[in-house]
């Protein structure tokens, strides 16, 4: 290791959302402070987590098997697929206890600004699935920002002439809101009350 490895270890945490980095040198310091109990199980537990965590090629969530836990549960129904926007947005859901289908995490919305296009978002993957006749029902539960109400458009209109009944979760999620930002109960109100596109 070289001499700017305390450097370096800032300059990484200063990486994460939300982290500046002012943050990042008094999270570093922590850590140094507390070794054992801190920064090697944590280190271990990082690598192990990289190595073994995997994303679900048929939902976008993330297991340590594929199919993950939630596409392989036989109790869940199989014939309705939530679409979601990042993985927090489906523990959100799952927290509400809700919805008993399935999910398909996009990764993100389209945004013209960001250059994230159609392509860097797992659409394809959910046209896909849309195709398999067992599925009846796709509800797009995503954010009601901008960038999230373009990309419900654009999978409107992808899913278009597709025999599937195609629903959003209701209004009543404030506008500019994040799904995992908005509290159980609204989310469940939400979710039980969607409506057709
Ligand atoms: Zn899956």
């Amino acid at each position: 290791m070289h001499d700017d490895a305390l450097q370096e270890l800032i300059h990484l945490f200063s990486k994460l959302p939300g982290i500046g980095p002012k943050s990042a040198s008094r999270l570093v310091l922590f850590l140094l402070k507390n070794k054992e109990k801190l920064m090697y199980p944590l280190s271990r537990s990082l690598l192990a987590s990289g190595k073994s965590l995997k994303k679900c090629k048929v939902c976008g969530n993330i297991g340590v098997k594929f199919p993950d836990k939630i596409c392989n549960d036989p109790k869940r129904d199989k014939s309705i697929i939530c679409v979601v926007e990042d993985i927090s947005d489906l523990w959100a859901l799952e927290k509400t206890g809700s919805f008993k289908g399935l999910y398909h995490v996009l990764g993100g919305s389209l945004s013209a600004l960001d250059n994230i296009n159609p392509d860097d978002l797992m659409i394809k993957e959910l046209i896909q699935r849309a195709k398999n006749n067992n599925i009846k029902e796709i509800i797009l539960a995503l954010n009601s920002t901008v960038n999230s109400q373009t990309t419900l458009h654009y999978i409107t209109e992808k899913l278009n002439g597709s025999n599937v009944k195609i629903t959003k979760i209701a209004q009543g999620m404030p506008f500019g809101a994040e799904l995992n930002y908005v509290d159980e109960g609204t989310l469940t109100t939400a979710m039980k009350a969607r409506k057709p596109i």
